[in-house]
């Protein structure tokens, strides 16, 4: 057995074993817990929180309330940033809207830190926090097809390797992201950059509908017919707004065999590969999604530049379409081919994602000038123990089609969301990897116009405009409408009591 394969099934096995134990016998094997258990508010404020009322709201639940000190909570308060190591006050791990609802008006009764996890993917570890209430939405996770409306039913909880699976078994398809275990509900209240995002826009752009629990504890459909104005919330407003339960998404009809893969070149070849695709990515067609990106590896080895590319129209012209990039010369490697759909959404996934610390800094562009390039080219520094990786995931096509108020999300004229990420051993000091990216990021950040929701992590007053930009202020008032005491913070947050 290799090591992957032997960690997947002691995991499993482990797992599988760890039936949650009853409240009582959870409360026993605590050694600190009387009367009463500590907890903090939104503000950080210390609280006790009657260890009576914890114990009605899991008798009220359906699924688990898991307190420190069982594998299950070990397990749910972590995310997938291994350099986030946070312990809520306990967890909440719902099975249905029913129970969603008992946890949201426990929490605002209490005025207490409310964290929102689904896939666990935020870079910034929005979705774990220290001694609040961790709502983990590992337990409501399903996907079903309605094959003949072409709509998908997904649980809030749920991974987008779900939703692709479920929608390309019946030859349907809505955009969804490049890693199938990030979570269906960061990506879609956030945006939603995809493989086939150029040809059906944003995940949130194909949402027909949603089902959230807002602060009140009320649950609300949202659709263009039903609280139009939650509904344009959600989409872009990322967590603020409340916790959906279900989305239903619009799904496409698309052949199961897409040509995609990576054509990379030595990191001599950095000016070349982003004039090319400043060109080539603006004007493409929008069946073809090409990223492009450089960086190294942290076993030291030399930089890369490249593109990773997938081309969803008639497989026959992809050599075409391709040839642009190919005519740049010899590649290190080209690895296009005729892939899978499904395969090729979960060819980037990782089955040992914890194992190392990583953190981000992120902008949209529009544009690549030369002084960006410029800068791109001598920020990258090789060293063993840390890679680096700067991505541009292709924006445009009808992404750029919708209006910039028509929903929350505003960026409908970038080129790219652009990415630097940092990783390294868990094991090592992070103070000098954060250093670097920061010091690299300053010098590409001229060239950027706003953030992504998801990659942002300060919450100045200049980040939280850049965030929404033009929809800032309604989102601002729809904020006090549905969450005036701001219980959902933890997010790109839009504080109703500031600015
Ligand atoms: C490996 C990796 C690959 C990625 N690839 C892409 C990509 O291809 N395209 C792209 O657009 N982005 C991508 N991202 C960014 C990703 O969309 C965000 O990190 C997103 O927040 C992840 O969602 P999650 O549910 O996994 O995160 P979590 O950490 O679980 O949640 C993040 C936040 O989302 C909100 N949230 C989660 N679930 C719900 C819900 N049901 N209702 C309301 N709010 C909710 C909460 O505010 C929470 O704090 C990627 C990130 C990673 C780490």
């Amino acid at each position: 057995m290799d090591r992957r394969a032997f960690l997947r099934s002691a995991v499993a096995a482990g797992l599988s074993s760890a039936t949650v134990p009853s409240l009582a016998a959870q409360f026993a094997a605590l050694t600190e817990v009387n009367t009463s258990i500590e907890a903090v508010t939104g503000n950080r404020t210390e609280i006790e929180i009657e260890r009576a009322a914890v114990e009605e709201l899991s008798a009220s639940l359906r699924g688990n309330l898991l307190m420190p000190g069982n594998a299950a909570y070990e397990k749910a308060r972590k995310v997938l940033n291994s350099g986030i190591d946070k312990h809520p006050a306990f967890v909440v791990q719902p099975t249905g809207a029913t129970d969603v609802r008992k946890a949201v008006t426990f929490a605002r009764e209490r005025d207490m830190l409310l964290a929102v996890k689904c896939g666990g993917h935020s870079y910034a570890g929005k979705s774990t926090c220290n001694g609040g209430m961790q709502l983990d939405l590992s337990t409501l996770r399903h996907a079903r097809v309605d094959t003949a409306r072409r709509i998908a039913h997904v649980a809030g909880g749920s991974l987008l390797g779900e939703l692709d699976r479920e929608s390309m078994a019946v030859g349907l398809v809505t955009t969804a992201g490049t890693v199938s275990h990030t979570g269906v509900g960061g990506l879609t209240t956030a945006g939603g950059f995809g493989r086939v995002g150029r040809r059906f826009g944003l995940a949130l752009d194909n949402l027909r509908s949603v089902d959230v629990v807002t602060a009140d504890g009320q649950l609300r459909h949202a659709s263009a017919d039903e609280n139009p104005d939650l509904f344009w919330a959600v989409r872009g407003g990322g967590g603020n707004f409340g916790v959906v339960t279900n989305f239903e998404f619009q799904l496409h009809p698309m052949q199961r065999t897409v040509v995609g893969g990576d054509i990379l070149f030595p990191v001599s070849m950095l000016r070349e590969v982003y004039e090319i695709w400043r060109e080539y990515g603006a004007v493409a067609s929008n069946d073809l999604y090409c990223d492009v990106y450089t960086g190294s590896l942290m076993e030291g080895a030399d930089a890369i530049v490249g593109f990773h590319v997938c081309w969803s129209g008639p497989e026959n012209k992809a050599e075409k379409v391709l040839a642009p990039l190919r005519s740049l010369g010899e590649p290190i490697l080209d690895s296009v081919k005729a892939w899978d759909y499904v395969d090729l959404q979960r060819s980037a996934d990782n089955t040992e994602p914890r194992n190392d610390a990583s953190y981000m800094k992120a902008g949209f562009i529009n544009d690549v000038p030369d002084s960006l390039i410029d800068a791109i080219e001598n920020g990258i520094e090789p060293r063993d123990r840390r890679a680096i990786f700067l991505y541009c995931q292709h924006s445009g096509g009808i992404i750029g089609q919708v209006g910039a108020t028509d929903t929350a999300f505003a960026h409908r004229k970038s080129l790219a969301n652009m990415f630097l990420i940092v990783q390294w051993p868990n094991e090592d000091e992070a103070a000098g990897h954060i250093n670097y990216i920061k010091n690299y990021w300053r010098s590409l950040e001229h060239a950027t116009d706003g953030y992504y929701t998801v990659d942002t992590s300060t919450e100045s007053r200049e980040v939280r405009h850049a965030n929404y930009q033009v929809n800032f202020p309604r989102l601002m008032e729809l904020k006090k409408r549905y969450d005036p005491t701001n219980l959902f913070r933890l997010n790109a947050n839009i504080n109703p009591a500031a600015g």
